[in-house]
């Protein structure tokens, strides 16, 4: 397979942990017999200094051209001052936006060796793999009228939760379809004991449901799930939820897992796949050799699975991985007493190596 990748790292720590995902995608190309074409740009900060916008065109174009996006993460101090358009992170926006990338997927998954990191009990968290696919260019963030308007006596602020049957549709398909690729469980999340929204997603969800009978779809109201994800989360396989309960949930599943250094994302949704780990530039660690670049090289993995359907190279990144942490190398966020204490650099040669040695 021949594919072109856009490769977009970034500012702060996403010089550093990118590298380390591309050598891990052409390690995959090499094994497999895949030609993957990487071509850099420029988007966030690195961008603004050098063209004076954070997403310039010239990037969005190539990022269009290709098959799939990595990228690392934008934003530090250095540009906080500067007007809201030119801001690193308005790039995220409209890139999201120009691909169409409506379903954000958050797999949150504790490798078994890093069980102690979380903060949560080891019978609660051992074993956890979770994936939410949360909605992310509609409902309260977006539905209209929203505003802060005067009143007699003062002011009031609105916001209105709006989702159509296709916009339902279409994201209750990406979390059946990513069941089937998992443990073919879906778990709905909304609030349709109190909102009409929500009975609207409840409704379409079951009649996506029925196209997928091999697929065991439940309901949770989102109070509850908030509550169950810290009690029991082994019980989750897929969650699909609105924008804002999907916000608040993934930051909650996140959690279970130890470090923000560790967890992949995909957006996807549109002709092009958006593949990010879910932290940001790190600027307090940049230039350290220090963060960790699994959250990226597990990013790969989740475009070999979702973009090229290549399962078995997705699966040869994640044993790597397992493989590297079961053998004690720790970047200092995951770094306990016992454990190796390894840089950004020898992380992702270690990963490397490992997958360049799995028979
Ligand atoms: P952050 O995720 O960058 O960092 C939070 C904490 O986690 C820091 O202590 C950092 O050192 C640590 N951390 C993050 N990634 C790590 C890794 N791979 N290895 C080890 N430690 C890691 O969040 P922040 O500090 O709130 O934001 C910093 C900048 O990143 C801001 O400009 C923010 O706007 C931007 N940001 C960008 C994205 C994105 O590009 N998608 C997402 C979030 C934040």
């Amino acid at each position: 397979m021949n594919a072109t990748i856009a490769v977009l790292a970034g500012d702060g720590i996403g010089q550093e942990i990118v590298p380390e995902a591309v050598k891990a995608l052409q390690a995959i190309g090499e094994r497999f017999g895949h030609r993957f074409e990487c071509r850099n740009a420029l988007m966030g900060g690195c961008a603004v200094d050098a063209t004076s916008v954070p997403l310039p065109p010239e990037t969005l174009s190539l990022a269009k051209q290709s098959q799939a996006v990595l990228l690392g993460a934008v934003g530090g101090p250095k540009w906080e001052g500067i007007e809201y358009a030119k801001r690193p992170e308005r790039a995220l926006l409209g890139i999201r936006e120009a691909l169409g990338l409506y379903a954000n997927l958050r797999p949150a998954k504790l490798y078994g060796p890093l069980v102690d990191a979380s903060t949560l009990k080891r019978e609660v968290v051992e074993d956890i793999d979770i994936l939410v696919v949360r909605e992310l260019t509609g409902g309260i963030y977006f539905g209209k009228p929203r505003g802060i308007e005067k009143t007699a006596t003062g002011e009031r602020g609105i916001n209105t939760e709006v989702y159509t049957t296709e916009e339902i549709r279409r994201i209750a398909i990406v979390a059946f379809d990513a069941a089937r690729k998992r443990r073919r469980r879906v778990t709905s999340v909304d609030k349709a004991n109190v909102l009409e929204s929500s009975e609207l997603w409840r409704r379409v969800v079951i009649e996506v449901g029925k196209s997928y009978p091999d697929v065991e779809l439940s309901h949770m109201y989102v109070d509850n799930c908030a509550m169950q994800l810290v009690r029991y989360p082994k019980q989750f396989d897929v969650i699909v939820t609105t924008n804002m309960f999907g916000d608040i949930l993934s930051d909650e599943a996140a959690m279970l897992t130890g470090s923000i250094g560790m967890l992949p994302s995909a957006s996807i949704g549109g002709t092009i796949g958006l593949y990010e780990p879910i932290h940001g530039s790190a600027p307090d660690i940049a230039g350290k050799n220090i963060a960790n670049p699994i959250a990226t090289i597990a990013s790969v993995g989740m475009m070999l699975s979702y973009t090229f359907n290549l399962q078995m190279e997705a699966q040869l990144i994640e044993q790597a991985i397992v493989k590297t942490l079961d053998q004690g190398a720790r970047t200092k966020d995951i770094f306990s007493s016992g454990t190796k204490l390894v840089g950004t650099k020898e992380m992702g040669d270690l990963v490397l190596a490992n997958m360049m040695k799995s028979p």
